[in-house]
């Protein structure tokens, strides 16, 4: 491993010690559990050259300057083909931190084949004020639906505000299927709980609600990886869990920089062990 890490001692987070070394030797330390689910993806970053607290932007699009280990992928889109970067080791994530990258966001589809995903995403968003043991109760009500129609799921900490459910599912799908599963399925939520769910975007409607976020299931969307640190005070980090350690969780920011790398120190088993071995399909 060989990438230079430039301004080693600045401080990444505001409220933090954690310098730009350590963002690197954070990513170290986690990629044996991180990159099976962040490689030989298209990947937007969120980079931060001022910090976490300073201004910090979304990048999709490939640039040489990005790194040796750092790789083009085209994709179609509307105005023709565009070069998208993905990685596919762990030089090309320690380049990227080098070039200030904080988040990783991977497509649910993989480079070679990005039009037919193999992960979902059910992102809950709760309202302000949302009491966290109700969040947990939306991510299991979410479990316990898919399992009805014999889909098993997987749940992460999204280091900010909220969960998210993840759902493997073959490779035997377009995004316009996945997505309108994923539509179809949140609003029979909310048909079922009118009280406790919403289903679309209206940020007015949403007080006292958890938004069940189906809208990162389009082509093009994307979900902040598990492990990847959050661009936000304190150092938050995206954290999978096995379904029982939720119920002892009480926030969706409750690992940081240090406590997530302990973590990855003593595991012995990923959480979402078993994840890339399912191959489910969509009931439509
Ligand atoms: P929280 O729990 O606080 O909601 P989150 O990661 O789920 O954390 P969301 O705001 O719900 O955050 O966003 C969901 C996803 O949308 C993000 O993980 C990211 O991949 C994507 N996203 C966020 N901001 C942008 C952006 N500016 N451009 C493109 N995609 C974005
Ligand atoms: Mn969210
Ligand atoms: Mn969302």
């Amino acid at each position: 491993m060989s990438t230079h890490i430039t301004h080693p001692d600045r401080r990444m987070f505001a409220g933090s010690p954690y310098t730009k070394a350590d963002v690197a030797a954070y990513y170290r330390d986690v990629a044996r559990w991180m990159l099976p689910e962040l490689v030989r993806r298209p990947l937007s970053l969120v980079r931060c050259p001022d910090g976490a607290d300073g201004e910090c932007f979304f990048q999709k699009h490939h640039a040489a300057a990005l790194g040796r280990h750092v790789h083009a992928i085209a994709l179609q889109q509307k105005s023709g083909t565009e070069d998208y970067l993905y990685v596919d080791s762990l030089d090309g994530v320690l380049e990227l931190v080098q070039m200030n990258a904080v988040e990783f966001h991977p497509w649910g589809a993989r480079i070679d084949d990005p039009e037919t995903p193999d992960r979902l995403v059910f992102d809950l968003d709760p309202a302000p004020g949302i009491a966290w043991p109700q969040i947990i109760d939306a991510a299991r009500t979410v479990r316990d639906r898919l399992r009805q129609i014999g889909l098993q799921s997987f749940v992460r900490l999204s280091g900010g505000k909220g969960l998210h459910v993840v759902v493997p599912i073959a490779r035997e799908h377009g995004w316009e299927e996945a997505r309108h599963f994923c539509e179809s399925f949140a609003r029979a939520m909310v048909a079922q709980a009118p009280g406790t769910y919403i289903a679309t975007m209206s940020k007015a409607r949403r007080e006292g609600l958890i938004f069940i976020d189906w809208l990162r299931n389009a082509r093009g969307a994307t979900s902040v990886t598990s492990w990847s640190l959050r661009a936000r005070a304190g150092a938050p980090v995206a954290m999978p869990l096995r379904w029982d350690e939720l119920g002892r969780i009480d926030r969706a920011d409750a690992f940081d920089l240090s406590s997530a790398r302990q973590r990855a120190k003593r595991l012995r088993k990923d959480p979402w062990d078993g994840i890339d071995r399912m191959a489910q399909r969509l009931p439509l």
